[in-house]
């Protein structure tokens, strides 16, 4: 079989590329080792009840944002999505007080001036800040061949003193960066572009879907499939031959046999270390790349308690919680190092009910070090022994706590527990210490921390949040500067139109 385009893995990144070369008049293949499409967007099914990994809500999605214009192309928005409270998307419990974070960057600064009345001046200029630098989101592709890395100068800053200089109030700074679990709060590296894009996506508008993440995924394989395209799941990919400087084929396992895929290019939705394994002993990469790659460090991972609640017990709240135990003393680096203490810091986001106003599901997330799991990771799942269970049932145990302060009868309403853990991640999706959001950026060395879609083979590509930016929005926007370093900008302009 020859296709013009192999896509390496289904997540949303492989996904939208195969979707947008396809509209392109490609012939794709996009080639799945799970059964479920999708990577970080699968859902999960436990009796009559499907719960989401890694996909709980998104910004930019209202009429005429940038997420909303690019989903619009990808035909994603007849989705069920639903919109969270614009007075509240966020709530941050921080020192036992309550914070409610608001749409619109006007109304953001205002909504949490009452709380800083000294801080107003200072608070305009920050989300003034967030609205430019949302707004020049789509410029790299727009306006320059040449990618962010070289030109975007927010990526050689740190987000951590932008914050302290221009707040100059450690609480405030703790404040606005306290719905940031979304992003790896981590003080000595994070670039003030990672931060600055997300968090502005989310005051424009926060989006969840009523219903499963995987929605997304399985409207792109469809649309895939419609233009002609192949999806293949049960499809790993074990090697990549090259010839001539090009790659030429794909190995795969298929439902268990050996088949090739030939293609005159490639896009690799896999992380970029993992990418590197399938070409294992090819003289085109030289060593200081391959050193480069897999020196490069990781994000936290994250451990999720999925909560399936009694009929009719908690209430449903349309914004997300994030909850800090009040010894916590910064919401900063909590991700770091979560061997060393007890769950500080957590996300509680409820599945959007589909009648009546109590919540069915209910996540809780924590950031978690690969550090506290790695004792596991030669075991498989499923079968990886009583002491592991015993660690997570313990860890959950201490998320329910947490989340007791906000719903005091939470304990009483469980009616099942379910619970992943960075091991998870790694064994389905192959991310390297189950990071939760690729290769950690670092504003002291960009160079070498942000990679381009450019690989050492003329025909082979990067995507996915490795890459620029994660999260729905990161991934979607490093989809189009992928596609546009295949195709030419001209071709993916019309995608942020
Ligand atoms: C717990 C958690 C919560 C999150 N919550 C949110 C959120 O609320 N909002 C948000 O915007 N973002 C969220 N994110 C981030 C978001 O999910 C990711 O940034 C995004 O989905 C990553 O997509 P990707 O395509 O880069 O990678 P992945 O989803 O990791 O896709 C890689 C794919 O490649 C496949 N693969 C690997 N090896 C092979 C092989 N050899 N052959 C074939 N296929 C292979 C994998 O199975 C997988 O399908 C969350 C992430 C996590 C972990």
């Amino acid at each position: 079989m020859k296709f013009d385009a192999v896509i390496l893995g289904s997540g949303l990144g492989g996904l939208e590329c195969g979707f947008i070369l396809s509209k392109c008049g490609m012939n794709v293949c996009v080639l799945e080792k799970n059964a479920a499409l999708g990577g970080c967007l699968q859902s999960f099914r436990r009796g009559k009840d499907e719960f989401d990994t890694g996909f709980h809500y998104v910004g930019a999605l209202g009429k005429g944002q940038i997420l909303e214009k690019i989903f619009s192309h990808l035909g994603l928005m007849d989705l069920p999505w639903h919109q969270l409270d614009t007075d509240g998307f966020d709530q941050v419990f921080f020192k036992d007080k309550s914070y409610l974070q608001a749409n619109g960057y006007e109304r953001f600064a205002d909504q949490l001036s009452a709380s800083f009345p000294r801080c107003r001046e200072r608070l305009k200029s920050y989300s003034s800040f967030l609205e430019k630098v949302g707004k020049g989101i789509a410029k790299p592709i727009l306006e320059d061949k040449e990618g962010f890395y070289t030109f975007n100068s927010l990526f050689e800053q740190s987000a951590y003193k932008y914050l302290s200089d221009t707040l100059r109030n450690k609480l405030l700074t703790d404040i606005v960066s306290a719905s940031s679990l979304k992003l790896e709060l981590c003080s000595e590296s994070l670039p003030l572009y990672t931060f600055a894009q997300i968090n502005s996506s989310f005051i424009q508008s926060a989006w969840k879907l009523k219903g499963r993440g995987s929605l997304i995924a399985d409207t792109l394989a469809e649309g895939i499939r419609k233009m002609g395209g192949t999806v293949l799941s049960r499809a790993e990919v074990v090697s990549l031959e090259e010839k001539d400087g090009r790659i030429c084929g794909a190995t795969i396992l298929h439902n268990g046999s050996s088949e090739k895929i030939e293609g005159n290019l490639f896009v690799s939705g896999l992380s970029p270390q993992l990418t590197l394994e399938l070409l294992k002993d090819s003289p085109n990469i030289r060593p200081i790349f391959r050193r480069r790659i897999n020196s490069l460090e990781q994000t936290c991972g994250f451990f999720t308690v999925n909560l399936k609640l009694k009929e009719g017990r908690i209430p449903y709240l349309n914004r997300n919680i994030y909850y800090y135990s009040p010894e916590t003393d910064s919401v900063w680096d909590i991700a770091l190092n979560t061997e060393k203490k007890p769950v500080c810091g957590i996300l509680i986001s409820q599945q959007v009910p589909q009648s009546g106003s109590f919540a069915t599901q209910m996540d809780i997330l924590t950031p978690m070090s690969f550090s506290e799991v790695s004792r596991w990771k030669d075991t498989i799942p499923n079968h990886r022994g009583e002491e592991y269970r015993a660690f997570k049932a313990k860890k959950a145990e201490e998320c329910i706590a947490l989340a007791q302060n906000c719903f005091p009868n939470l304990s009483d309403a469980v009616e099942a527990c379910y619970t992943s853990t960075p091991l998870t991640y790694l064994n389905y999706t192959g991310a390297v210490k189950g990071t939760a959001y690729g290769i950690r950026k670092d504003f002291k060395d960009p160079t070498r921390t942000l990679l381009t879609p450019k690989t050492p083979f003329q025909n082979l590509f990067f995507t996915g949040q490795n890459l620029n930016l994660h999260g729905i929005l990161g991934v979607s926007l490093t989809s189009l500067l992928t596609c546009s370093e295949i195709l030419g900008k001209e071709t993916v302009v019309p995608f942020l139109e």
